[in-house]
């Protein structure tokens, strides 16, 4: 699915139309979003529309100097949202040691992941591939690969 956003709240319903669609199909398996695009194309925005849609009240911040955060879901589908960015990451072993094979084999889990690009060799077969261009100042091409 190919969108042209045009703007921040835009690219934010575009992420909570996703999850919509996610949380009516039945899955044993763990939601993992993959994000990529530059600095600035709009990866902790989507992150932003898809912890709306399920309810998370915190704010979302780019948890850049974390490299992963956790928050709880009140959700019947989903019990925690992991956020993750792998900007400052060589490879994937560094969210190994922060225990992502655990994390990814518990289906409670949505698991999203800017950079992932960085960290592709831990993604598993089945993920949803999000990949946002900047076009220009408001506007952004996303594409989702499922
Ligand atoms: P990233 O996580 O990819 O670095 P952010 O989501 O943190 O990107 O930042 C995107 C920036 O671009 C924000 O300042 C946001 O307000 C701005 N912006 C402008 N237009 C859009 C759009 N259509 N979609 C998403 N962000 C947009
Ligand atoms: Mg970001």
């Amino acid at each position: 699915m190919k969108y042209l956003s045009k703007s921040p709240i835009e690219t934010r319903k575009i992420a909570s139309t996703l999850i919509k669609k996610l949380t009516t199909k039945r899955n044993s398996q763990t939601v993992v979003i993959a994000l990529e695009g530059e600095l600035g194309a709009g990866k902790t925005t989507f992150v932003k529309g898809v912890a709306r849609e399920l309810g998370i009240k915190k704010n979302i911040t780019s948890p850049t100097f974390v490299i992963m955060k956790k928050l709880e879901i009140n959700n019947l589908k989903f019990e925690s949202l992991f956020h993750i960015d792998a900007y400052r990451l060589k490879d994937h072993r560094g969210l190994i040691s922060l225990g992502i094979k655990e994390i990814l084999a518990d289906p409670k889990n949505i698991v999203l992941i800017e950079w992932s690009d960085r960290v592709k060799k831990i993604l598993p077969k089945k993920h949803i591939k999000i990949h946002l261009d900047h076009i220009n100042t408001d506007e952004r091409k996303i594409e989702i690969f499922e």
